[in-house]
């Protein structure tokens, strides 16, 4: 079976596929982040009462996942760890049922532009940093294509959007490339 990976219907009624013929990616409807050509975003790490806190051993992983989306925009995109315990884009564990990771997008102040995140790790699945199913940077690869706009492929199960989990993937696709920069370029 393959584990799937998921933006919530809370999110999304209509998931879009094949919006692009040629290049196999597919634009969330809800679009790119809010200001796409200066985007620096700060993600916390929180616990809580509801939800568990990613592992100490996680957070280089998390944070390696950004850099192959920053660079493929020409770094038009940031995002990196804060310790700021305010921060509302989020990272954490939570049940999530069988589902490998699962992305929120928000629109925080109301200008009907997405401009915070958060992402759910499962917390009843294993992570491992050392390749090992689950990958944690794989996850978290798969996972800020979400939070940058980016939705799922079919079919494609080289390309880090499709929606199931294959094992490793450290790089991003030619074709996720071209998705990303559909959305944001460097100046
Ligand atoms: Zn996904
Ligand atoms: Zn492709």
């Amino acid at each position: 079976m393959v584990k799937k990976w998921v933006i919530p219907s809370a999110v999304f009624a209509v998931m879009t596929f094949g919006s692009v013929a040629f290049a196999h990616y597919s634009l969330a409807p809800d679009g790119a982040m809010e200001a796409p050509n200066s985007i620096k975003y700060t993600y916390a790490l929180p616990s809580g009462s509801d939800i568990s806190s990613i592992p100490t051993s996680w957070r280089s992983a998390i944070a390696n996942a950004t850099s192959p989306w920053e660079s493929a925009t020409g770094n038009a995109v940031a995002i990196s760890e804060s310790t700021s315990s305010t921060l509302k884009n989020r990272i954490y564990r939570t049940n999530l049922g069988s589902l490998v990771g699962e992305t929120l997008r928000a629109d925080y102040d109301g200008d009907d532009i997405i401009d915070g995140f958060h992402v759910r790790y499962n917390s009843g699945y294993s992570y491992y940093t050392d390749g090992k199913q689950y990958d944690v940077e794989t996850t978290a690869l798969h996972e800020w294509g979400h939070v940058l706009g980016l939705d799922h492929v079919f079919s494609y199960t080289s390309h880090v959007m499709y929606d199931g989990y294959t094992g490793v993937k450290r790089l991003l696709h030619s074709h996720d490339i071209e998705g990303i920069n559909a959305m944001y370029s460097a100046n």
